[in-house]
């Protein structure tokens, strides 16, 4: 069978970068979305092993000890990490398999798994951003402008990005993921038995 792909989405907070990965899951079974592990609380309509598996400092100490991430990474304080045997599993099974995470994430994928398809979802642009973050009922201004410094972080790490899709209507952004994926799949390098002839 052939193996699946490894799909990395990152992007910053307000993007609207879970949005898009669940439509691109509704629209696509052969996608599947890696579940993390995480230190961080869990929300409010959160249950652990769907959105994350919530594990305290040490069990995430001792899964890094164990070599058991394909990357980890801290984010506001807290920790966060791709268990690696559930993602292989996927892609040996033929799934594409879309890792939402941060950029430093992101990078240790690049570097690690060549191969992977890296995107970064931005907005149209940083007032809409930070209209967006101040609209969805973060009235804290404070936490606002944390958010849009960390966002500015982000955008550096963005250049290291195969892939920027622009998320303002999520349809044309599902679209333009949906592109990229299948231009993927049409390279050359992909496309070497078409070239053979049959023995
Ligand atoms: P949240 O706590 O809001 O769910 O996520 C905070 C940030 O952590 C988001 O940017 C999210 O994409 C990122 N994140 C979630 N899981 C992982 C992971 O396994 N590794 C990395 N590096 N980042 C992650």
């Amino acid at each position: 069978m052939k193996k699946g792909r490894l799909i990395v989405i990152s992007g910053p907070s307000g993007v609207g970068k879970g949005t898009v990965v669940k439509a691109l899951t509704e629209r696509d079974p052969r996608l599947k979305l890696s579940v993390s592990a995480t230190t961080r609380e869990m929300r409010p309509g959160e249950t652990d092993g769907v959105q994350y598996y919530f594990i305290s400092h040490e069990k995430f100490e001792q899964m890094i000890a164990e070599d058991r991430f394909l990357e980890h990474a801290r984010y506001v304080g807290n920790r966060y990490g791709t268990p690696e045997e559930p993602v292989d599993r996927m892609l040996n099974q033929g799934y594409d398999v879309l890792l939402e995470i941060e950029v430093q994430g992101g990078l240790q994928i690049m570097q690690r798994r060549p191969d992977a398809i890296p995107i970064f979802i931005a907005a149209p642009s940083f007032e809409v951003l930070g209209a967006r973050l101040r609209g969805r009922g973060d009235t804290d201004e404070e936490k606002v402008l944390m958010r849009l410094q960390q966002a500015r972080m982000e955008y550096l790490t963005a250049r290291q990005y195969r892939y920027i899709v622009v998320n303002d209507r999520l349809e044309d952004a599902v679209r333009d993921v949906e592109a990229i994926l299948r231009a993927e799949a049409l390279k050359t390098e992909h496309q070497e038995h078409l070239l053979k002839e049959d023995d």
